[in-house]
């Protein structure tokens, strides 16, 4: 099965960590010949500094285009606009537009409410400069009203100019498969790229889905707490989940798989192999 693959890592806060995450991007460049590299990007411009690093290291030295996340949550426009000029002057073609979360202390929400307006701004800033990716939530986004809402803000976000879009993580096939189905009867017809994420640590992936509304269903949670300190069975069993979904999202025809790779290579690899899964 050929499919584009793309993998999001976090900017690391070392030198130390800055060069162990090159020693990873190398490592998947060379097994997954991924489309692009994305990095993340603090709500309220707080890890910006290290985001652009991370960006520029991985555009000038990895071989694979990068694609920084923006979130617009605390920011002006002015702010905005300088670091769509920075990265387009650095070769950057793909931008991940996001609102992101208005960090605890902050309170001020600065010139943008929601990602939909910063997909405008930055179509209106950078014409077609960029390739836009937007988030897409198939378990709906846990502050929305309902589901029908929240898929007509997903839908003013692609009217704004939005090229594809990339899923939060689920472990639900069923779940992706309908978001789809829905956004083919809106008209939505964007690329909806499922983000996958690995079962490497219970206690790390219970946190992360609390706080993002994602569903870990009861059936896994029971298993996976089962395993207790049982790590290596636990990653065993996990491996042998994320990579079930993984086939089971190519042969429903997903357009691609993003790998949330919490700055590691060898579970991403060891899944697309076992899940059979090749670049395009
Ligand atoms: P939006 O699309 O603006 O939606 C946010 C909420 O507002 C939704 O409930 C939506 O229904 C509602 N809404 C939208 N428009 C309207 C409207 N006009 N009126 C009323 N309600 C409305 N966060 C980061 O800080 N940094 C990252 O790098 C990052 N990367 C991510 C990558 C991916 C692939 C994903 C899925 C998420 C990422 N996030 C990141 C998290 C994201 O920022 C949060 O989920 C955030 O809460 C919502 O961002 P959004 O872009 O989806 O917002």
């Amino acid at each position: 099965m050929t499919i584009p693959l793309s993998c999001e890592f976090f900017p690391p806060k070392s030198d130390d960590g800055a060069a162990k995450l090159r020693a990873i991007t190398t490592e998947l460049a060379t097994a997954l010949c991924p489309e692009y590299f994305s990095v993340t990007f603090g709500a309220g411009g707080s890890t910006q500094e290290r985001s652009f690093a991370t960006v520029s290291a991985i555009q000038l030295e990895s071989g694979v285009p990068a694609a920084p996340h923006l979130s617009c949550i605390g920011s002006t426009r002015a702010g905005i606009a300088a670091i769509l000029d920075q990265y387009q002057a650095l070769g950057i073609k793909r931008i991940v537009a996001l609102r992101g979360d208005l960090p605890s202390g902050m309170r001020d929400p600065g010139d943008f409410r929601y990602a939909s307006e910063l997909v405008a701004f930055i179509r209106q800033h950078s014409g077609d400069g960029f390739h836009i990716e937007v988030a897409a939530y198939p378990e709906f986004h846990p502050q929305s009203l309902n589901a029908k809402a929240d898929l007509q803000h997903f839908k003013h976000k692609v009217d704004a100019g939005a090229d594809g879009a990339i899923t939060q993580y689920f472990y639900s096939i069923e779940a992706y498969s309908r978001f789809v189905d829905d956004c083919d009867k809106r008209q939505i017809t964007i690329p909806i790229v499922p983000g996958i994420m690995p079962i490497n640590n219970y206690t790390q992936l219970a946190r992360f889905s609390d706080a993002c509304g994602a569903d870990l269903p009861r059936w896994l949670r029971k298993r996976l707490e089962a395993f207790g300190d049982d790590m290596d069975s636990l990653r065993a069993f996990g491996h042998e989940v994320v990579v079930n979904l993984t086939a089971d999202l190519v042969r429903v025809g997903a357009p691609g798989l993003h790998f949330y790779t919490m700055n590691q290579a060898a579970p991403i690899i060891a899944l697309c192999q076992d899940a059979g899964v090749h670049p395009a």
